[in-house]
């Protein structure tokens, strides 16, 4: 019954306020997770994406205005690692404030807990514990441009990874899913990592993941969605444990 409100819920919502073609198509066109997806996967990220936008607050800051179809492409980037967990997994927070260009977090405000981010300077990114999503609106429109990479999904997997505690590459495992298993498989391929740039070699993801493992879940995240074949094929182990987090089909 309760499931039975909520749908009639949702689907009053999505035909008050559908997300129009236009704007639909531009996000389709930025966003190279969701254009790869079949239609009923994308069908699925429309409908998230106007729950996303009913229910979070996008701010713009600093002069910046966000247009409808700039907040529909935010939206559908953000709802790309939630396609099959559900809306409830972005709970417990409100805001995504968005500024014009990297910026200069404000550090007196670093006392709160869980505060993690994406750069020691100017960040392109960053994501407070039951606090809001920052974003840098010209890194959002530099998605894609360096493979494999997407500062949304990026700040959107510390906050999976904040809904049992800190950020600490840890997220809430499903049922079935082993914590030994999911703690040994990112140690281990951490420290294989670790050892590879120590040597000076190439990863096959970004060394900022090395950071600490909050940073290398949400780099892997970000890979596993815009680069999946990479993912798997470099660190299959990891890839393996993200399928099972994120609810997807191998690819
Ligand atoms: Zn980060």
């Amino acid at each position: 019954m309760l499931d039975a409100i909520r749908n009639w819920r949702i689907r009053r919502l999505v035909a008050r306020r559908p997300i129009p073609e236009a704007a639909w198509q531009r996000a389709l066109r930025h966003c190279g997770p969701a254009r790869r997806m079949g239609g009923s996967d994308q069908a699925s990220l429309r409908v998230l994406a106007t729950l996303f936008l009913d229910q979070k607050s996008l701010e713009p800051v600093q002069g910046l205005e966000l247009g409808e179809i700039d907040r529909v492409l935010l939206a559908v980037h953000a709802c790309v690692p939630i396609l099959k967990l559900g809306i409830d997994w972005y709970e417990g927070w409100h805001s995504v404030i968005v500024y014009p260009d990297a910026f200069i977090p404000n550090r007196t405000r670093t006392d709160a807990a869980g505060v993690v981010h994406q750069d020691h300077a100017a960040l392109a990114g960053e994501a407070w514990g039951r606090g809001p999503v920052i974003l840098s609106w010209s890194d959002v429109l530099a998605i894609g441009r360096r493979p494999g990479s997407n500062v949304v999904i990026h700040e959107m997997a510390h906050k999976l990874d904040m809904l049992n505690g800190s950020a600490n590459g840890f997220p809430p495992l499903h049922r079935r899913m082993e914590r030994r298993t999911w703690t040994e498989t990112f140690s281990r391929v951490w420290d294989r990592l670790q050892d590879a740039h120590d040597q000076g070699l190439e990863l096959p993801i970004d060394p900022y993941a090395l950071t600490n493992p909050a940073e290398f879940f949400a780099v892997a995240s970000e890979q596993f969605f815009e680069a999946p074949a990479a993912l798997r094929e470099h660190l299959p182990d990891v890839h393996r444990q993200l399928v099972q987090f994120y609810r997807q089909e191998p690819v």
